[in-house]
């Protein structure tokens, strides 16, 4: 499940259906709702979530270009209603592969 998909390398990929899933933990990649920016070294962190959210976006609209969808779950939605997370997941494999 772990693999890479053009150089990017998703948290579960379904190669068949043609979906892979990241699973964007908040303080990495800058969650809208629970991000908080550190105090100390507020100007290296700040550049550090700009690097990362730019090459999500980059590798988001690659992979999304190639024909893949991709879906990012933020790991606060994760632990918070899993349920939900997963069944998007579902969803989305289930129906790629009807279609493919
Ligand atoms: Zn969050």
């Amino acid at each position: 499940m772990h693999r890479k998909v053009l150089g990017v390398r998703g948290d579960l990929v379904f190669g068949r259906a043609r979906v892979v899933v990241f699973l964007d933990g908040c303080f990495w990649h800058g969650c809208p709702r629970c991000y908080q920016r550190p105090r100390a070294n507020a100007a290296f962190w700040r550049r550090k979530l700009v690097v990362n959210q730019t090459r999500d976006r980059r590798q988001s609209a690659r992979l999304r270009a190639a024909g893949w969808e991709v879906i990012r779950i933020w790991e606060c939605d994760l632990l918070r209603r899993s349920a939900g997370g997963i069944r998007t997941v579902t969803i989305a494999v289930r129906s790629k592969r009807r279609a493919g």
